[in-house]
């Protein structure tokens, strides 16, 4: 029998160690201390970390190279590291497989447009909420990652956009949707933590405005509304994709606890006390949440529960293997449109990215067999670069 490459070893499922990035400015310093270490080795830590999104103990030289192992071993242990990158849209979106420590492996994507570029990050390995329509949903929960997981992601994201390693060249990441891998409030302090993290600036995060991060959730209302309490600025994206309760049921499980009524008021809440609107996501499924009737009754419910407060993004259903389910086709997504904009109510239909990768919304499911497949059908070995 011949040895499996080390990826595929079976995985030992566990928290990953403490890391820099799980720990606010006190607490890093705290650590710094035990170590014997004066406090400003943290923000030196920090500033490697953060400001230049560095994890290379050799490229710390103003930490005295006899202490360097011992606080980098103390305070930036590996986490992830990736196994395959892949591309498509010309270069300008990239998809990264990540094995963790344990063999846990998320996904996360990178996507560069005209004027932005945007990661989208996971906040659990796999995800409980069973969406049928979603690939993720379809493996389960395997467990929450670390905040210092979550920043981590969007710290390569923002390294990869500075080295110019998507097609354009150098840039700038400027924005962060939890929309990858998992349920981010089902998360929730790990994700609150990782978002304030990534919007401190520098040397406690990485310092992209509140405004464009993005946290999308299924709708658990307890959660939307402590988020409201938060004093961020973050954007809030709820999953709706139908407007009844008995259809919702099925497409969104999480529904038979806490209803469309209940999730809209949540979300009006969050509005009210943030400022912000609210996006609702839906994806159009042909013949199954796509009917003229429901897209009146989401303008209807929308325009009186949330007026301007609310943009409704439709996304085309990226169908996920093993589904009979379908993207409605362009007619009923344009009439759709039309309805739900006729209501007085903001919506547009999303740009899909990702899809020959997998990686469009609701794709993404770590599934590193089928790198096994295609390096054996190719015989070269695995490659990171697209
Ligand atoms: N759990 C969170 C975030 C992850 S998914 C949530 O549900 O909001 C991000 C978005 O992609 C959600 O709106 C989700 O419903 C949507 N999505 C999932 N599967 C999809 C698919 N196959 N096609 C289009 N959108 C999908």
């Amino acid at each position: 029998m011949t040895a499996l490459p080390l990826v595929f070893e079976a995985p030992r499922r566990g928290m990953p160690p403490r890391h820099l990035a799980d720990l606010d400015r006190d607490e890093r310093r705290a650590v710094v201390a035990e170590l014997g270490e004066p406090a400003f080795r943290a923000d030196q830590l920090g500033r490697h970390y953060f400001a230049r999104l560095s994890t290379d103990p050799a490229a710390m030289t103003d930490l005295p190279a006899a202490r360097r192992d011992r606080l980098v071993a103390a305070l930036l242990p590996e986490l992830a590291t990736p196994v395959r990158h892949l591309c498509c849209d010309s270069g300008t979106t990239r998809k990264t497989l990540w094995r963790a420590a344990d063999g846990t492996f998320t996904e996360s994507v990178l996507m560069r447009y005209p004027d932005r570029a945007t990661v989208c990050v996971s906040s659990q390995a796999g995800c409980g909420m069973a969406c049928p329509f979603c690939a993720t949903g379809q493996a389960g929960l395997t467990r929450n990652l670390s905040t210092a997981e979550i920043v981590d992601q969007v710290r390569a994201a923002a390294a990869a956009m500075r080295d110019g390693e998507l097609t354009g060249g150098p840039g700038r990441l400027s924005n962060v949707v939890f929309m990858g891998m998992g349920e981010p409030l089902a998360n929730y302090q790990r994700v609150v933590a990782a978002v304030r993290r990534i919007t401190q600036p520098a040397p406690d995060g990485l310092g992209l405005s509140q405004r464009s991060v993005t946290v999308s959730t299924v709708g658990l209302v307890p959660a939307i509304r402590r988020l409201a309490a938060e004093g961020l600025q973050v954007t809030l994206a709820v999953s709706l994709h139908t407007p009844d309760d008995e259809l919702r049921d099925t497409l969104v499980p999480v529904n038979r606890r806490w209803k469309v009524a209940e999730v809209l008021d949540a979300s009006r809440h969050y509005a009210d006390t943030t400022g912000r609107r609210v996006s609702i996501e839906y994806a159009l499924i042909r013949d199954v949440n796509d009917q003229p009737w429901r897209a009146d009754l989401l303008g209807r419910l929308l325009h009186e529960r949330l007026g301007a407060l609310v943009h409704v993004n439709l996304i085309p259903l990226n169908p996920t293997p093993g589904s009979e389910w379908d993207a409605s086709p362009r007619p009923a997504q344009e009439e759709f449109v039309g309805r739900v904009q006729a209501a007085g109510v903001a919506c547009t239909v999303r740009d899909t990215r990702g899809r020959e990768i997998a990686a469009a919304c609701g794709q993404l499911a770590a599934a590193p067999l089928d790198g096994l497949r295609e390096r054996k059908a190719t015989g070269s070995s695995p490659s990171l670069q697209c």
